[in-house]
């Protein structure tokens, strides 16, 4: 549709083999010119006008330097914010968009002797048949040094065995309703859900949603975990957060919401069981405002480890 042919073409500089100055340099060779950036993006994300010829065989992307990766999916790494040289857990994680992210952001080029030592990924993903998707994509952006692949389900690893027992972060981005995907067929899906066939879909994928970010809050060794659909829907978004807080609560696993990327200027809607004050510190993307597709962030931190808040 128009909306979905007016989006600007966005990708990510693969900072494990690129900078930003050699595809600026490289881009303004073929005479493209990158658009301005919404307050809060990420420095490697570049937005090229929707006139841009598709990228896909473009060298850049064919060669790992670049990958093609929408502006509000590359908000939930960013939004962890995991330091050089930590174990980070991504839960859900084919295609790997977001694995391949938190490899450049852990273990960041020249890191090996450095701060950044020993950073890791470890990739969850329960279909065989994406994890094959997946691993083809970690080795395409030239972090098969960092990422290693779990195929699994995310809800039965066992929190108190490595290497899930030293993760620092979990990225939970789990299966979702897709009603923030726009100019795809998951948009006729998301127009029935509205129309009250879905209710009841969106209440299992709720619930199987609340199950991935609760068993990633009793990780003993992570201190951030975030969450992110590409739905709409309070019911999988800011009500997934509240329940997870209540969670937390009455478990005493210590976790709060943090304001995540504090730039970013759309934060989330006002929902049953949140205060204004929570949803303030989610993040929303949006098609219209945003130029991208729907999008829900939400972060959670701790200061005591889980060990010392049950001891
Ligand atoms: N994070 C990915 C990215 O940015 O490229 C997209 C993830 S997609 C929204 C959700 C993924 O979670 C799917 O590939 C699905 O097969 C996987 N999944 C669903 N349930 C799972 C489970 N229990 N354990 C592990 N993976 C699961």
């Amino acid at each position: 549709g128009s909306r979905a042919t007016a989006m600007p073409r966005d990708i990510r500089i693969n900072t494990l083999v690129a900078t930003l100055g050699e595809i600026l340099a490289d881009l303004k060779r073929e005479g493209w010119e990158p658009e301005p950036s919404p307050p809060g993006t990420p420095p490697y994300m570049i937005r090229l006008p929707p006139t841009t010829p598709p990228l896909h065989a473009h060298p850049f992307v064919t060669s790992g330097r670049c990958i093609l990766q929408s502006l509000s999916s590359s908000l939930t790494a960013h939004a962890l914010q995991p330091q050089p040289g930590w174990l980070v857990v991504d839960a859900c994680a084919a295609p790997g968009n977001k694995t391949t992210q938190l490899a450049a952001l852990v273990a960041p080029p020249g890191s090996s002797a450095g701060a950044g030592a020993g950073g890791r990924v470890v990739a969850v993903e329960r279909d065989p048949k994406r994890a094959v998707t997946l691993r083809r994509m970690v080795a395409k952006a030239h972090a098969s040094a960092v990422v290693s692949v779990n195929e699994g389900d995310f809800l039965g690893t066992d929190v108190s065995e490595a290497p899930w027992s030293e993760a620092r972060a979990v990225l939970v981005d789990p299966s979702c309703s897709g009603s923030g995907l726009v100019g795809r067929e998951e948009w006729s899906n998301n127009e029935q859900a509205d129309a009250g066939v879905g209710e009841e879909r969106l209440r299992r994928l709720a619930d199987f949603q609340f199950k991935a970010v609760t068993h990633a809050m009793t990780f003993p060794s992570a201190v951030r975990l975030a969450y992110s659909t590409c739905s709409i829907h309070a019911i999988e978004n800011e009500q997934v957060v509240a329940r997870c807080l209540t969670y937390s609560g009455e478990h005493g696993l210590g976790w709060q919401l943090q304001r995540a990327i504090p730039e970013w200027r759309r934060r989330g809607v006002q929902s049953e069981g949140l205060e204004d004050e929570q949803a303030d510190c989610c993040v929303r993307a949006d098609p219209e405002g945003d130029r991208t597709t729907g999008f829900f962030v939400a972060v959670f931190v701790r200061t005591a480890l889980l060990s010392s808040a049950v001891a």
